[in-house]
């Protein structure tokens, strides 16, 4: 039987910039997709998007340490190379750009991006260096792949915006795309890091989209935001979640506390959770 070819890959940026020239000589356009690899159907999700909208689209898998803290999972993280590559070239994309660590870190490397405004609060409270890891890395990778456009989930919200905000504070030409997140049939966000859950703890974890969905529900009824959130964190608790960093109804477009007569339709409701030592994140528009 013939098998499939396997997926090209580039491990350097030298490599990689060669094959987005010679498409770019062709005319084609130039789709994104960063990831951290253990790939699922959101990530699969976010490679058709890209797709659709580009003639090519890149993926990476990089596990990126400088958002990890210590004491995080960077050394545990899952890492499967070669199932990641069979799944993205089966889903049909053309170049898997996976660099070493002193690919993207060389030693020497001395420069951090770091942003204010929908980096502040929330995911941040809890982890004050992820954002900062991430602009930096999300900042080095779209200069060295220099799509068109870059796919980013919905699922990590405050991660969109803070990529919106920094392509257009440091002039970087791409369209940030964002994708709809994909979900278990409980409603439990698909993630790299639900494959830490035991079954027990996963039973628990689908109240987190349940409970968020009712914040949404109370918002839409004119509850105001501060009781609806207080109610979902008693409520998470009460589900068996060992502890909740925030359930917060914000402004969709800024991640502001919102006015107190904001419509309802102009909010965004997240939520993080943690449960043995897995920490689970989640929203939605109300
Ligand atoms: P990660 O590998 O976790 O860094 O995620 C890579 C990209 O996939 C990010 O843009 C995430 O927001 C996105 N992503 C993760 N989970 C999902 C999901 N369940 N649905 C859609 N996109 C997702």
């Amino acid at each position: 039987m013939p098998q499939p070819n396997p997926l090209d890959a580039a491990r350097t940026v030298e490599e990689l910039r060669a094959r987005v020239a010679a498409w770019r000589k062709e005319g084609l356009r130039i789709g994104f997709v960063p990831t951290m690899g253990a790939l699922h159907e959101g990530h699969l999700s976010l490679v058709r998007l890209a797709a659709e909208r580009a003639d090519k689209v890149v993926a990476s898998v990089f596990v990126n340490p400088t958002q990890f803290a210590p004491g995080e999972d960077f050394e545990s993280y899952p890492r499967n190379e070669a199932r990641d590559a069979g799944l993205l070239q089966q889903t049909g994309c053309d170049l898997l750009y996976a660099p070493e660590r002193d690919e993207m870190y060389a030693p020497g490397f001395a420069t951090t991006v770091t942003l204010s405004g929908p980096a502040e609060g929330l995911e941040t409270d809890r982890r004050p260096h992820f954002f900062n890891g991430v602009a930096t890395v999300v900042s080095k990778l779209l200069n060295q792949v220099r799509p068109d456009i870059a796919v980013f989930g919905e699922k990590d919200y405050q991660q969109l915006l803070v990529i919106r905000r920094l392509v257009v504070d440091l002039d970087l030409d791409v369209d940030i795309i964002g994708g709809a997140t994909l979900r278990e049939e409980d409603g439990l966000a698909k993630s790299s890091r639900n494959a830490y859950l035991d079954a027990d703890q996963r039973e628990v974890a689908g109240a987190l989209n349940r409970i968020l969905h009712t914040v949404c529900d109370e918002l839409r009824a004119g509850e105001a935001p501060p009781r609806a959130e207080q109610r979902a964190r008693d409520a998470l608790l009460r589900a068996g979640f060992d502890g909740v960093d925030y359930v917060a109804a914000r402004d969709a477009g800024t991640l502001n506390k919102p006015e107190d007569d904001a419509p309802a339709d102009t909010l965004r409701v997240l939520g993080a959770a943690r449960i043995g030592g897995v920490r689970l994140i989640d929203n939605m528009a109300v």
